[in-house]
C-alpha cells in the first residue's frame, strides 16, 4: 500500500551556544530524513535569542557538522529562503509586533518588575523552564495592576517586558506523535516572559512565531523540551494558529545507561566516549558510519540489517516508528560500522579521505599527500587493518620520512630464532637479492626472498623479520614486499644498509 505523502516542512533550530553534540545532530538527522522522505523542506534556523550564552563560532561549527553528515538544508541563514531571515536576532521587530498583539488581545501583559528578580535559574533551566521548577515562580504582580496604576506606569515611559497571561485554571493538552496526548494543569504554569525588556524575544515566543510564519508542519526536538510544550500550545491557541505536530525525541543516555548524555566527552573505565561532532570528525570517523549509526538511535532501519544507505533510510523513515524510550549510544557498534565503511571505500576514495587526516598527523601538506603515489599504493594495503582514519598513520608514517629517521632498536631487528651474525648475513643477502632482481615488483621479490631463505636454511618468517623492521622501524607493518615496492629499490637498500650499521654497532657493544 503506498500512502500519499504530504511534503513536510521541518526545521532544525539550534541555539548557537557551543559545539554541536551528537544529540543535536541526531535531531537534525531525523528532521532531514523526514523532510526528504516526504519530499518536503529541511530548514535551518538559528535561535540566538539568549545573547548571554551566544558563541559566535558555533554557527560555523553547526553548519560544518551538518554538511559533514550530508544534511543539506533548503532554507537557512547562509542561503536564505522565502521566510528569511533565518536568524532570530535579525527578526526582533517581528516578535515585538506579535507580543504587542497578544497584549492587545488580553493574552499577555506588560511587566515592569525587572525580570531578573525572578529568573535566577541557570541559563539552561531558564531556557527550558516555563513550568514551576527550582526557581521562585513569578507571582504575577504586574498582571493584576489596576488600570490607573497601569496608565501611570505607561505615561512614565518605563521599560517593560511582556509576559504571557497563562490561564489560571483548566488544563492544556498537547498531542505528541510518539507519546499521545499529554495534559497539564494550567495552575502549574508560570506567566512566561515572551519579550524581554531589551526587546529580545524569549525562546517561547520566537519559536511559536517562527514555526507559524515559516509554515513548519512538524517539530522534532529533544524530550527535554516537553515541559515547555503546554506554554507553546497556549501561545499557538492565543494567536489562533494551529500547532505543528509535536514529536519529542527520546533523550540519549550516558554510556552507562544513566542520565542524559553529557555534552562533553567522558572517560568511563578508561575508555573515552566522545560527545561533540567535531571530536568524531577528528577521531577519524566517516560520515557514512555516523549517519548509519545515529539513524538507528531511537529509530530502527531493520532488525536484520545493520548497514544501509542514505537513500534506503530516507525511503523507510517514518516518524511513528521512532521509539520514545531513551537509549544509550552503542559506541562499540559505531567503531565496527566505521571499519565496515572504510573497507567499502574504493582505494581512491580512501586515499582522499586519509589525506587531511594524515596531513595533520604527519605534518605533510595536503596537496602533496593528495598526489602521493606512495599513499595511493599504501591505502589499499591498510584498508583491512583500520577502524578509524586516524589509525592509518601508525601503519604508513615510515613511508614519508627519510631513511635516517628509521632508527629501530637493534633487538627488534633480530628475530628470536636468529642471532646478530645470522641477521647481518640475512640482510647482506637481502641487499644482494634486491640489487639483482630485474623487475622490482611484489611477485618477483617474494620468489627471490623465499629462494634465498631456503638457500640459507632459514624459515621464511624469521628470515623476513629484519627486513620489515629495517624499512618501517616496526614489527607490525603493511605486507613487506608491497612496502618495499612503495619505497622503491634505492630507498629500500638504503634502509637495509642503515639497519646493518645499527646491528654492527650493537654487535661491537655486546662482545
Ligand atoms: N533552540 C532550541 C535548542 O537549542 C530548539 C528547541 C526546538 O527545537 O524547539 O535546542
Amino acid at each position: 500500500m503506498t500512502e500519499k505523502l504530504t511534503p513536510a516542512r521541518v526545521r532544525f533550530a539550534p541555539s548557537p551556544t557551543g559545539f554541536l553534540h551528537l544529540g543535536g545532530l541526531r535531531t537534525a538527522l531525523f528532521d532531514w530524513l523526514y523532510a526528504r522522505h516526504t519530499g518536503g523542506q529541511f530548514i535551518l534556523r538559528i535561535e540566538d535569542t539568549d545573547q548571554k550564552r551566544y558563541n559566535p563560532d558555533s554557527v560555523e561549527f553547526l553548519m560544518r557538522g551538518l554538511r559533514w553528515l550530508g544534511l543539506d538544508w533548503d532554507e537557512g541563514p547562509d542561503i536564505g529562503g522565502p521566510y528569511a531571515p533565518y536568524v532570530q536576532s535579525e527578526r526582533k521587530p517581528i516578535y515585538r509586533q506579535y507580543a504587542e498583539q497578544l497584549v492587545a488581545s488580553g493574552h499577555a501583559y506588560k511587566c515592569y518588575t525587572p525580570v531578573e528578580e525572578w529568573e535566577e535559574a541557570s541559563p539552561e533551566e531558564a531556557e527550558a523552564e516555563p513550568v514551576a521548577g527550582s526557581r521562585k515562580p513569578y507571582d504575577r504582580r504586574d498582571r493584576f495592576v489596576p488600570a490607573e496604576q497601569q496608565a501611570a506606569l505607561e505615561a512614565q515611559g518605563r521599560p517593560y517586558a511582556i509576559r504571557f497571561a497563562a490561564p489560571l485554571d483548566g488544563t492544556t493538552t498537547v498531542d505528541d506523535l510518539l507519546r499521545g496526548e499529554i495534559t497539564w494543569k494550567n495552575n502549574t504554569l508560570v506567566d512566561a516572559v515572551l519579550l524581554k525588556t531589551d526587546g529580545m524575544p524569549t525562546y517561547h515566543l520566537a519559536m511559536v512565531v517562527d514555526d507559524y510564519l515559516m509554515k513548519i508542519t512538524h517539530v522534532l526536538r529533544g524530550e527535554e523540551w516537553l515541559p515547555s510544550s503546554p506554554i507553546h500550545k497556549l501561545l499557538f491557541d492565543a494567536f489562533g494558529w494551529p500547532m505543528p505536530q509535536m514529536v519529542h525525541l527520546p533523550v540519549i543516555l550516558n554510556p552507562n545507561g544513566k542520565g542524559k548524555m553529557s555534552k562533553r566527552k567522558q572517560v568511563v573505565d578508561g575508555k573515552e566516549y566522545l560527545a561533540l561532532v567535531h571530536e568524531f570528525i577528528e577521531a577519524g570517523y566517516l560520515p557514512e558510519a555516523v549517519f548509519n549509526f545515529l539513524t538507528n538511535v531511537g529509530w530502527n532501519f531493520d532488525a536484520e540489517r545493520e548497514v544501509f544507505t542514505k537513500e534506503e533510510a530516507i525511503a523507510r523513515f517514518e516518524l511513528r516508528d521512532i521509539t520514545p524510550k531513551p537509549a544509550a549510544l552503542p559506541y562499540a557498534k559505531l567503531e565496527w560500522l566505521n571499519g565496515v565503511y572504510i573497507r567499502n571505500l574504493s582505494p581512491n576514495e580512501l586515499h582522499l579521505r586519509l589525506t587531511p587526516v594524515l596531513s595533520k598527523q604527519l605534518g605533510i601538506d595536503e596537496e602533496t599527500l593528495r598526489h602521493s603515489e606512495q599513499l595511493s599504493e599504501l591505502a589499499p594495503l591498510i584498508q583491512e587493518r583500520i577502524k578509524l582514519l586516524t589509525e592509518a598513520a601508525q601503519f604508513v608514517d615510515w613511508a614519508f620520512v627519510p631513511a635516517e629517521a628509521i632508527q629501530p632498536e637493534p633487538k627488534l631487528l633480530i628475530d628470536k630464532k636468529l642471532n646478530v651474525e645470522q641477521t647481518l648475513a640475512v640482510l647482506t643477502a637481502g641487499i644482494e637479492v634486491l640489487m639483482q632482481t630485474e623487475t622490482f615488483n611484489v611477485k618477483t621479490l617474494e620468489v627471490a626472498f623465499r629462494t634465498q631463505a631456503e638457500k640459507m636454511g632459514i624459515k621464511v618468517g624469521p628470515f623476513l623479520t629484519s627486513f620489515r623492521v629495517a624499512i618501517t622501524g616496526k614489527t607490525i607493518s603493511p605486507p613487506l614486499f608491497e612496502s618495499m615496492v612503495v619505497l622503491g629499490r634505492d630507498e629500500t637498500i638504503l634502509r637495509l644498509r642503515n639497519a646493518m650499521k645499527i646491528l654492527q654497532a650493537y654487535a661491537l657493544q655486546t662482545v
